[in-house]
């Protein structure tokens, strides 16, 4: 009895829009990465039951710019849904023409999504345009709600700005496009720096982009990861973690340690900043998550 009561109150968050969930709470979910076409699939799905545990309100799933990986991304998104969990497909238009795009969404749809975080994508090496139908994510936004009117839309923004971004001030004036063409809530990329997220929101609330912005927050577990991704999307590395990397930066079990510490203080923070919702890059890992997620008492403590 109460599984099936259990089983019918996911039925409706599956199908629930992530704009709704907006009106009513702080969202809290997952990112995942669909595993590479000659790899199993097993070990992600593994995780992701171990990640329902905490009831996300949502599970995203990243997509290979190109559309590479699109068979994968599918199969991902369909175990998410199929299991009663609410979905949002991230997409993006580098190669793809107006077929393309109207075939990938149109199969989300058949998969039962109802979420999207519409991209622009990121240029394959020599590339210097998206070489399909759109050159960035506002327009995609404008077609898909065109041809799709039912679906949520998301948008990326940067909290310092896009890395190729002329200013920060150009890239907040493009994002009120997205707002303007159908983005119905903002996701963030990676930002460690609370000060500046400070400042964005106040800049982009003056510029009168009024819609949710969910934070993504990407654990602090290894040094590398954190440099790489940092310089990759020209964000700050602020003196706290930037010591944590000092005195750990060879000690890779203690460096994880001081930085999932980090990590739970980071997502304190942005909650009394009063976030819309909160967003995890599992990076595909449950073990390490799960002690951020308990550490911080946001779900499966209480
Ligand atoms: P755009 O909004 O098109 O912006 C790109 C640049 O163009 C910015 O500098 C912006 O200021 C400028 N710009 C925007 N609109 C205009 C305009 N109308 N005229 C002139 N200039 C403009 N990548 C993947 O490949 N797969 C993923 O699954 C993925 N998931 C992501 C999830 C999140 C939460 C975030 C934040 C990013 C993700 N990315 C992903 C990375 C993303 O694709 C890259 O950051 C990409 O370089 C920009 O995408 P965008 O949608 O923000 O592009």
């Amino acid at each position: 009895m109460q599984t099936e009561t259990v089983k019918k109150g996911r039925e409706r968050t599956a199908q629930e829009k992530i704009s709704d969930i907006l009106k009513k709470k702080m969202t809290f979910s997952f990112e995942v990465f669909p595993p590479k076409n000659d790899k199993p699939i097993e070990p992600l799905l593994q995780t992701l039951e171990k990640l329902y545990q905490y009831e996300p309100d949502f599970i995203s799933c990243t997509f290979g710019a190109g559309g590479k990986n699109v068979g994968r991304n599918e199969e991902v998104l369909r175990a998410i849904v199929d299991s009663g969990h609410n979905a949002m497909a991230h997409y993006t238009c580098i190669g793809q023409d107006e077929e393309d795009i109207l075939h990938t969404v149109e199969n989300f749809q058949k998969i039962g999504i109802r979420n999207m975080l519409a991209l622009r994508g990121d240029f394959p090496e020599g590339w210097t345009g998206t070489q399909g139908a759109f050159a960035h994510a506002d327009r995609l936004m404008q077609f898909i709600k065109r041809k799709f009117p039912s679906m949520t839309l998301s948008g990326a923004c940067y909290v310092e700005g896009h890395i190729q971004a002329r200013s920060l001030d150009a890239d907040i004036a493009h994002l009120r496009s997205k707002q303007d063409n159908g983005a119905e809530f903002l996701t963030t990329q990676l930002n460690y720096d609370i000060d500046a997220y400070r400042r964005f929101i106040d800049r982009i609330r003056k510029a009168g982009i009024t819609i949710p912005v969910i934070v993504g927050v990407m654990p602090v577990l290894y040094k590398d990861g954190v440099i790489r991704m940092t310089l990759s999307n020209g964000c700050s590395i602020p003196a706290p973690l930037s010591r944590i990397i000092g005195k750990y930066g060879d000690k890779p079990e203690e460096f994880k340690k001081a930085g999932k510490e980090y990590t739970v203080n980071m997502i304190y923070q942005y909650m009394n900043e009063g976030i819309d919702g909160l967003h995890l890059y599992s990076l595909n890992k449950y073990r390490d998550l799960a002690e951020i997620i308990e550490e911080a008492g946001i779900r499966g403590t209480f």
